[in-house]
């Protein structure tokens, strides 16, 4: 999978890039990330990316013309999408969307933004990670790689551990333990330690449906809860 980062700030990403996950994708050649720094294509003896907005008011506009030329030079794979809290907020269908394309590219707004031809006639699209504003897409644009790529495929160590988690199943994942099976008096649920798989099925599956429903029940809006469902929420099996 190809991506490309168009930024101001391309240092920002260096370390996050390196690191964990996203570092062994692509020591392993399964993550090509591709940097792209518009300052370089600013034609001024200063290099200015950004200017005042008409109409006046604070803050600066990433203009036009060095971002089109970056984007131009660079032939990146497309969609093309401006991280900009304007956008429709990032979910797992659209995570798993992007991971099944070979590549897609991401454009860093900072400052007050970018100018809005650059909206119009060079993204394809904007995407949004939620209902906050950040100082640049630097942030976001990492919040969209190690989503999207930790679905590709090879990326994972164990390909299943990306099928049975938050959100891929329509609910929260169940509580997870690991050992000490008693630390300062709390003990690890009985039935994790009893051997018995299906059991241990049955609780994960119950534990998962009660959270959604006390956290997230806008997750199950226009979802009827199945017999076996509604049975599995009053079960006190732990
Ligand atoms: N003036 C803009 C507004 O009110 O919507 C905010 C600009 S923000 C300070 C600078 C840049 O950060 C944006 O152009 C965008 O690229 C990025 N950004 C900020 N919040 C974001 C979010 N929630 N999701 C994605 N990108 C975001």
């Amino acid at each position: 999978m190809r991506v490309d980062v168009f930024t101001i700030f391309p240092e920002y990403l260096t370390g996050a890039l390196d690191a964990s996950l996203l570092g062994r994708a692509r020591a392993a050649g399964v993550l090509d990330v591709r940097v792209h720094d518009p300052r370089r294509f600013a034609t001024d003896p200063h290099r200015s990316v950004d200017d005042t907005p008409y109409g006046g008011g604070a803050g600066m506009v990433l203009r036009p013309e060095p971002l089109f030329a970056a984007v131009e030079a660079a032939d990146p794979p497309r969609p093309l999408i401006l991280l900009s809290p304007a956008g429709p907020r990032l979910d797992q269908a659209r995570v798993r969307a992007l991971a099944d394309t070979p590549g897609f590219s991401l454009l860093c707004g900072r400052y007050e933004g970018v100018d809005e031809r650059v909206v119009e006639h060079l993204c394809d699209e904007e995407l949004s990670i939620g209902d906050y504003v950040l100082a640049g897409g630097e942030a976001a644009a990492l919040v969209v790689i190690e989503a999207v790529s930790r679905l590709a495929p090879g990326v994972l160590g164990n390909e299943s551990s990306a099928e049975h988690e938050s959100f891929t199943t329509g609910l929260l994942e169940e509580p997870q333990y690991t050992r000490p099976a008693e630390f300062r008096g709390w003990a690890v649920p009985a039935v994790l330690r009893s051997g018995d798989h299906a059991r241990i099925a049955r609780w994960g599956r119950a534990q998962a449906l009660r959270r959604t429903v006390q956290r997230r029940p806008d997750l199950l809006a226009g979802r009827t809860l199945a017999p076996d469902e509604v049975a599995l929420l009053e079960e006190t099996d732990d």
